[in-house]
């Protein structure tokens, strides 16, 4: 078994997933990283050059935390499923300062560089 505080590692998940989606929802996304709002970026800016970029800009954010959502709710459902905390790769017990600092990490320390991640 992987050692790791329960609690703990739910409560900064629980956190993260509200931070994430604050930011979602900031960018005029919902839940599932759709831009949802009209967010009229041709107002903001005199060219339409910088609000496509700006719109583009805010796409990459956007697939970056849905991305990072995903992530979140994998390491939830694996903390409720009781396979939490143990390695994709070798199936070791992922190391405790690891899960403590980054609790969505899938890989132990040594499949992790290994993959060169
Ligand atoms: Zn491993």
């Amino acid at each position: 078994m992987p050692q790791f505080d329960r609690d703990h590692v739910a409560a900064k998940l629980d956190q993260e997933r509200v931070t994430v989606l604050h930011q979602l929802h900031e960018l005029g996304a919902n839940d599932a990283g759709e831009l949802t709002g009209e967010v009229d970026f041709g107002d903001a800016f005199a060219d339409a050059g910088a609000a496509t970029a700006e719109r583009t800009e805010t796409i990459g954010i956007v697939e970056s935390l849905t991305r990072r959502l995903s992530e979140i709710d994998a390491a939830i459902m694996k903390l409720e499923g009781g396979t939490f905390g143990v390695c994709s790769a070798c199936g070791k017990d992922i190391e405790t300062d690891r899960l403590d600092y980054r609790p969505t990490s899938v890989k132990c320390v040594s499949c992790k560089s290994a993959a060169s991640e």
